[in-house]
């Protein structure tokens, strides 16, 4: 089943304690998209200025990945984000953000993006994540992200949306900012009252936590030691996590936990180099493998 998504497309510059690397491909559309590409069709909107190298949305296309709603703004300029990681890689700063053509996104989906069931609206403006689900009528799993400036800025915008769709995906300090609750288990439960019938709150090397109508579980993320560059992480994440459940075409309670499983070693790839670097080097088989000894390190 195609699975669409919205979201940034970015030029990042990420400085990790023993590497820099200026404006390489980034944003959380584009990790999401690549990693969902390793089991559905995808299509992906966003936006992108005059700056954007073409040679981006070629490999794009020539991974599978539906570029026909990537806007590409004359005269305009790329989104771009520079962090930096500490020596413990689970500390990030955000150096610098400019949303150039982001901040005027209008998100417009092509006819044949409109149709998809499986929708991802990835990290913006909880503004133009509703514009976004008002074109998609026919979805029947809708997912978001959000992120803390999000939280702060567009509170009453991201709470009309969490009233329409089905899944959250954030991470533990969002979801404590989104209900001023310190503690996970509570604040799953009460972002679950919010709206979504599912929450998943991530939680970096320490795994994810699940909340759903009749379950909660954790899982732990796979123990990679070679940790090299922890963007996109996230956005993988509900990329592998996502394109497992169009692919299968179903969210029952068993097939989200296995998708869940799959998000979980799609980014313990990514964060083994810069960019998508690691994701481009490996295959679905890759995945499966690593699927296999995730499952024996669970079992007892
Ligand atoms: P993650 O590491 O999964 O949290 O996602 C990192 C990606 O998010 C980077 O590639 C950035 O380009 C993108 N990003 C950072 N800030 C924002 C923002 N305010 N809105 C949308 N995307 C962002």
């Amino acid at each position: 089943m195609p699975l669409c998504v919205v979201g940034s497309v970015a030029l990042d510059s990420v400085e990790t304690p023993s590497e820099t690397r200026d404006n390489v491909l980034g944003g959380s559309a584009v990790y999401f998209s690549y990693a969902a590409s390793f089991f559905t069709s995808v299509r992906l909107a966003g936006v992108v200025g005059e700056d954007w190298p073409s040679r981006n949305t070629e490999m794009l296309i020539a991974r599978g990945i539906d570029t026909a709603g990537l806007q590409v703004i004359e005269g305009g300029k790329t989104f771009r984000w520079r962090g930096k990681y500490m020596r413990d890689m689970n500390q990030r700063e955000t150096l610098d953000l400019q949303l150039n053509v982001l901040g005027d996104f209008e998100p417009i989906l092509p006819e044949e993006y409109q149709h998809c069931r499986y929708l991802f609206l990835a990290n913006g403006s909880p503004e133009h994540q509703l514009k976004t689900l008002d074109q998609c009528q026919g979805a029947k799993l809708v997912v978001a992200d959000t992120m803390d400036h999000y939280i702060r800025s567009e509170r009453e915008a991201l709470m009309d949306l969490l009233k329409r769709i089905d899944g959250l995906v954030l991470n533990d300090s969002e979801a404590k900012l989104l209900t001023d609750d310190d503690n996970l288990v509570r604040a799953g439960n009460a972002i679950r009252l919010m709206g979504p019938k599912f929450v998943v709150i991530k939680k970096g090397e320490h795994g994810a936590i699940f909340f759903g109508e009749n379950e909660t579980y954790v899982l732990p993320a796979f123990p990679t030691p070679d940790v090299v560059d922890p963007t996109g992480a996230g956005d993988s994440f509900a990329g592998g996590m996502m394109g497992y459940l169009a692919e299968k075409d179903c969210h029952n309670p068993k097939t989200l936990k296995e998708a869940l499983a799959y998000g979980t070693l799609t980014a313990s790839f990514t964060v083994e180099d810069f960019s998508l670097d690691r994701l481009q080097a490996i295959g679905r088989k890759d995945l499966d493998r690593r699927m296999e000894e995730y499952r024996k390190m669970l079992s007892f």
